[in-house]
């Protein structure tokens, strides 16, 4: 992936050095499915506690890079993949007012074996679900978990009432993650001053299969097809000098977003003018935890690196994270030295990368002239990855 300088991963063959081993994971999400097949794959015996009532993702898309396709080809997944997803064959960046293209990033320059993917975040979680089910994998719905007590024997408190007891329990528990905070304490995020609208409409300008940002001062607009190229998926920021709340489901009106967006030309508005429902969010930085793991409990993904979506790359690294502790555990053949080497090849590429999705909004937000050339400049030049 442009930027993202892909992990050189051994993705040795499975043993079933896990055999046995009880593992409970808390979270049902794209991370959680992975390490739960993952360790399943290696003989683990595995159940996924997951506190909704059915396992499902917001309407929304999501875009695998080529980092995060290869962990799902590594798993078996990836002509399954293939089916529902569009493959992008580049990622465009446009000025703002009559959306004059700035760059374009031609993906199939990558190479055959490199794709990048735009898929639908049901369908993602639809395979990895059936895929950990048919690898043995017990997922366990309407269990909320409310505590953890780690050791060599840890414990699982739900908020039924029940205790769960598990050789090794992984917290996959997302942004607001339990299995965090017990291993690191409270850390409170602060809001970044940008906000994000979130909607699908019809492909009504026709988009084909790349994803587009068009940059404006303060504001930028992401858009890229899912399922066939019939709907388009998009993504609108802009800065704000105040919220409240973190989460993803909070409706808002339709006029707002064009509102907030309507000095932008080209094809934004047409694309705008679609929108019949939206759902607006404030986007919140998170330092990256610096415990990610103690005794038998771990933590990966959101809960351990929270990552804003400007470098689509949270969903990938939670898929890189599951595959790494599988296969260090599988290595070590002890977890305690599963966990530390897991922490140890994963904690520097994340920074990075959570470092890079940090900076990249001032890019595309820019509202002084000469600024916004030098750092469309820098994107050209650094390789800018599409947010999500
Ligand atoms: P989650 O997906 O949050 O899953 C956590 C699961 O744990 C959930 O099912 C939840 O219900 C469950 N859970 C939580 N607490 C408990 C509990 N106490 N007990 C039991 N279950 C619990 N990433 C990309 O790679 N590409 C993109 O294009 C992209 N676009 C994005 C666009 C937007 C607008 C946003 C906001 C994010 C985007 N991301 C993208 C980031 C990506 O969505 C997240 O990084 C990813 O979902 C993290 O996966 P996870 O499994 O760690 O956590």
């Amino acid at each position: 992936m442009p930027g993202v300088p892909p992990r050189r991963f051994s993705f040795q063959k499975a043993t079933m050095s896990l055999s046995g081993i009880k593992i409970r994971i808390i979270g049902a999400g794209v991370g959680g499915l992975a390490a739960g097949l993952a360790l399943a794959q290696r003989g683990a015996v595995v159940s996924v506690f997951e506190q909704a009532g059915v396992i499902s993702e917001v309407g929304a898309g999501i875009q695998v890079g080529p980092n995060g396709v290869a962990v799902l080809r590594a798993l078996g997944l990836e002509s399954a993949l293939r089916e529902g997803a569009i493959r992008a064959r580049a990622v465009e960046l446009r000025d703002h007012r009559a959306g004059a293209r700035v760059l374009r990033l031609d993906l199939d320059a990558l190479g055959p074996d490199q794709p990048y993917f735009l898929v639908h975040r049901a369908d993602l979680i639809d395979l990895l679900a059936s895929a950990a089910r048919a690898a043995g994998v017990r997922v366990r719905l309407l269990q909320k978990a409310e505590g953890v007590v780690p050791g060599k024997a840890p414990r699982i408190s739900l908020a039924n009432g029940a205790e769960s007891r598990a050789d090794l329990v992984i917290g996959a528990d997302g942004v607001r993650s339990v299995v965090r905070e017990v291993l690191n304490g409270v850390q409170a995020p602060f809001f970044t001053r940008q906000v994000a609208w979130r909607a699908m409409v019809p492909n009504v300008i026709g988009q084909g299969p790349e994803a587009r940002v068009h940059m404006g001062p303060g504001r930028h607009i992401v858009s890229y097809p899912l399922r066939g190229g019939e709907t388009l998926n998009i993504v609108a920021v802009q800065e704000r000098a105040g919220w409240a709340e973190e989460g993803w489901h909070r409706e808002d009106d339709p006029d707002n977003l064009r509102a907030a967006f309507s000095g932008f030309g080209g094809e934004v508005p047409e694309m705008l003018a679609a929108v019949e429902r939206v759902a607006l969010w404030g986007l919140f930085r998170h330092p990256v935890a610096p415990v990610w793991h103690r005794g038998h409990v771990a933590i990966l993904g959101d809960a351990a690196h929270p990552t804003l979506p400007f470098m689509a790359q949270g969903a990938v690294m939670a898929l890189e994270d599951a595959w790494v502790l599988a296969e260090e555990l599988d290595r070590a053949g002890q977890i305690e030295a599963g966990l530390a080497a897991y922490q140890a090849r994963r904690e520097g590429r994340v920074k990075r990368i959570v470092g890079a999705a940090n900076g990249n909004a001032w890019k595309y937000h820019l509202r002084f002239g000469p600024l916004r050339a030098a750092a469309h400049a820098a994107l050209r030049l650094g390789g800018a990855v599409a947010p999500g």
